[in-house]
């Protein structure tokens, strides 16, 4: 009994309520963003096979014979062996070993890749992506925008957290020009994921209420984002479900032989 008053007197703490629901705001953006992401993953995808078909001059883009360690690129080190893309830890800083792809697709799409990356210098993230699937799967190159372990054996959207779902908008211009967000480092994508990393590494488990208020706001903006998001019916319920975790005074479920302690 004395365990219960004590769980009791922990849910009646206002600020660890705020804790958990701001916990539920991400289940909601992630509900919010899913099917859209999923959808511009798709089409950045096209951007790139099209883009490679022109480059090279291909009817059909396929391969699944590359793999990341020995691929070489489509662009080479310049003469002060630095990448003409900027990119650090590129392929072709290590020419040695590398072999260009037998049907001219992989160091192309690798190229783009670098060139839709968005942070400054590009810096793709290589160790979630299969390359043998760049050419079917367009979560495979979309993963290189998520810059965090983990993510390897995830193959769609229902199966990325919202922070990866937040990077990809963050770290691809082509997913940029899906939303009219500009990402600056403090914008409601970049605020909202440094929240959520605030969320679950909190130590104390607690928040204020003018925290917990800014978060869900700052989740509510990223789906209230003017270009698409706003209209599209999983953004607008999963705002409908914000706005209401903003004002559901959490209370546990009353069970029988507790109604005592929960009056
Ligand atoms: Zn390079
Ligand atoms: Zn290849």
């Amino acid at each position: 009994m004395a365990e219960q008053f004590h769980h009791q007197q922990q849910l009646k703490n206002p600020k660890y309520r705020n804790w958990v629901k701001s916990g539920l705001g991400l289940k909601y953006l992630k509900d919010g963003l899913q099917i859209f992401s999923d959808e511009k993953v798709k089409q950045q995808h096209d951007d790139f096979v099209n883009a490679v078909k022109r480059k090279h001059n291909l009817t059909t883009v396929n391969c699944g014979q590359c793999i990341l360690q020995k691929l070489q690129p489509d662009h080479v080190r310049n003469k002060n062996k630095q990448c003409p893309l900027g990119c650090k830890d590129c392929n072709c800083q290590y020419p040695g070993g590398k072999n260009a792809c037998p049907n001219n697709v992989c160091g192309a799409i690798y190229d783009q890749i670098i060139l839709n990356h968005d942070s400054n210098p590009p810096a793709p993230f290589w160790k979630n992506t299969c390359v043998q699937k760049w050419c079917t799967d367009e979560w495979e190159v979309a993963k290189c925008y998520i810059n965090a372990p983990g993510y390897a054996s995830k193959s769609n959207a229902s199966e990325i957290d919202c922070t990866g779902l937040l990077h990809l908008f963050i770290n691809s211009k082509f997913l940029q020009t899906k939303v009219v967000c500009k990402i600056t480092g403090h914008d409601v994508f970049s605020k909202t994921r440094s929240a959520r990393n605030a969320i679950f590494h909190s130590t104390s488990m607690e928040m204020d209420d003018i925290e917990f208020i800014q978060y869900i706001d700052d989740m509510i903006a990223v789906l209230e984002d003017g270009k698409e998001l706003l209209n599209r019916p999983e953004s607008i319920t999963a705002v409908e479900m914000l706005h209401e975790v903003l004002t559901f005074n959490l209370f546990v479920l009353k069970r029988k032989g507790m109604r005592k302690f929960f009056g």
